[in-house]
């Protein structure tokens, strides 16, 4: 059975309008504006209030119907840490919605920078691609699938690293273990998806990958035609690579295409290759698992100056509750890798309201963390001032100012009408040429099976 990722099908009315965002969340965030529209999910530009830091917000409902999805994409997201991964700051869960805060992401989606006429120079491309497989090798080993590979779920920063996003279909694999869900989207499925058989998860995003990088270096996709024409060059693995393209790149990309899904690389294997291995080697800025393990007394210390319990920090990043400790350690620690010799910004109202609140909490004992000073000492705020915190918002208008200058020494059930049922071969969809790069027709989708 399908059904469309459509807001219509859902009954699904939209987020609150911007003043009507949930307490809980506005609390601690100001939506600046959105970002962009998902089947059900709406993205949304934000400020996180204490620290004025740009986020990303992706406000998902909590519809019966996708339940299982969002469930599955906070648990992946809360899991995965890696440069070239979306990394996730914060959930919120009200009544109604499920708030996940992000990194925002400022360069857009990777289908923005394919020129449609020739593609990609092979050398801006190889130093994409090679992002891509280092993230999805990372998911691999940790034993995470995307499952919905394409450049719509690929973004680039303003440094033009790559981001993957959107996990909505992601599931945790076990070795060996077969998947059997029907899901991703049209033009980037594999064969034995498309054929509904069981399936290895990692091996069908090595096929997307394939798609990806024809794509990024042609400007077009390699399944061309009526979507049932598409399905039937899918099924056979039937496209032709152009001749100008570098023999390493056309043997790269016939590997990742290749139709048996156990002669397909892995992505460990393929970025040896000769193609992607050229030219300037890639390692990602910052180490794999570099957060919070043991918590960074610097970091620590700041925390406390912004109000936050020492104690309920340290438990907060032990069990990765992605609260609003350590969201903010997260975006404090950002601000010092990203950056060099770093200055914290905080928001001087939300430091006086965060101290007066943590006045209320105490704790009997403290862990050991060293050189970290006690708690400061409380700040009353005047009623006025709380109140206008409360209402939440308006403390993002206000100039963030420097806490600290420091230099660190050490340390779906879904497809739409574009879409072709993976079924019987006969709806007829749209061509390659239709894609855009805000509400392209190749949308995610997922089949009840
Ligand atoms: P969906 O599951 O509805 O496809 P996505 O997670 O893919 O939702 O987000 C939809 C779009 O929102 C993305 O294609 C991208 O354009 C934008 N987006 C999502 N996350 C971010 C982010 N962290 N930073 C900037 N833009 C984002
Ligand atoms: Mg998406």
């Amino acid at each position: 059975m399908y059904s469309e990722r459509t807001e219509a099908s859902s009954g699904w009315q939209g987020p609150p309008s911007s003043s009507g965002y949930e307490e809980t969340f506005r609390d601690h965030y100001l939506v600046l504006g959105g970002i962009n529209q998902g089947g059900f999910a709406q993205v949304k530009l934000a400020v996180h209030l204490l620290t004025g830091t740009e986020v990303a917000v992706k406000i998902l409902p909590k519809i019966a119907q996708i339940f299982p999805f969002i469930m599955s994409e906070l648990d992946i997201m809360k899991a995965v840490q890696h440069p070239n991964v979306i990394q996730l700051f914060q959930v919120i869960e009200t009544l109604e919605n499920i708030y996940l805060v992000m990194e925002h992401v400022t360069g857009g989606q990777l289908l923005q920078y394919i020129p449609r006429d020739s593609g990609m120079q092979e050398q801006e491309a190889r130093k994409v691609f090679q992002q891509i497989a280092c993230a999805m090798h990372y998911c691999h080993e940790k034993g995470v699938v995307h499952r919905d590979l394409k450049p719509q779920n690929i973004l680039l920063d303003a440094q033009s690293n790559v981001k993957v996003i959107d996990f909505g279909l992601g599931c945790r694999f076990r070795a060996g273990q077969k998947l059997h869900e029907v899901c991703g989207t049209f033009p980037y499925l594999a064969p034995e998806v498309c054929r509904r058989e069981k399936y290895d998860g990692p091996a069908a995003d090595v096929w997307s990958l394939g798609v990806i990088l024809y794509h990024m270096v042609t400007g077009e996709l390699p399944f061309k035609g009526t979507t049932s024409e598409q399905q039937q060059q899918i099924l056979h693995a039937r496209y032709e690579v152009p001749a100008h393209l570098s023999d390493e790149l056309r043997g790269l990309i016939r590997q990742l295409l290749t139709l048996d899904p156990k002669q397909r690389p892995t992505v460990g294997q393929i970025m040896g290759h000769p193609w992607l291995s050229q030219g300037e080697e890639y390692s990602p800025s910052d180490s794999s698992e570099p957060l919070l393990n043991p918590p960074n007394p610097t970091i620590m210390r700041a925390m406390v100056d912004l109000g936050f319990d020492l104690h309920d920090t340290w438990v907060s990043l032990q069990k990765r509750e992605f609260n609003d400790e350590m969201a903010t350690y997260i975006i404090l620690q950002r601000q010092i890798t990203q950056g060099s010799g770093c200055t914290f910004q905080v928001n001087p109202l939300h430091l006086r309201v965060r101290r007066h609140f943590s006045s209320a909490k105490s704790h009997a004992s403290e862990p050991a963390l060293g050189s970290t000073p006690s708690v400061p000492s409380e700040h009353q705020l005047p009623d006025e001032d709380k109140q206008t915190e409360q209402k939440g918002g308006r403390g993002a208008s206000l100039p963030a100012i420097p806490l600290y200058s420091l230099k660190m020494e050490t340390q779906p059930l879904l497809i739409t009408p574009h879409q072709v049922p993976v079924g019987p071969p006969s709806t007829e969809g749209p061509s390659s040429e239709e894609n855009s790069s805000t509400g392209s027709p190749h949308e995610s989708l997922h089949v009840i099976v």
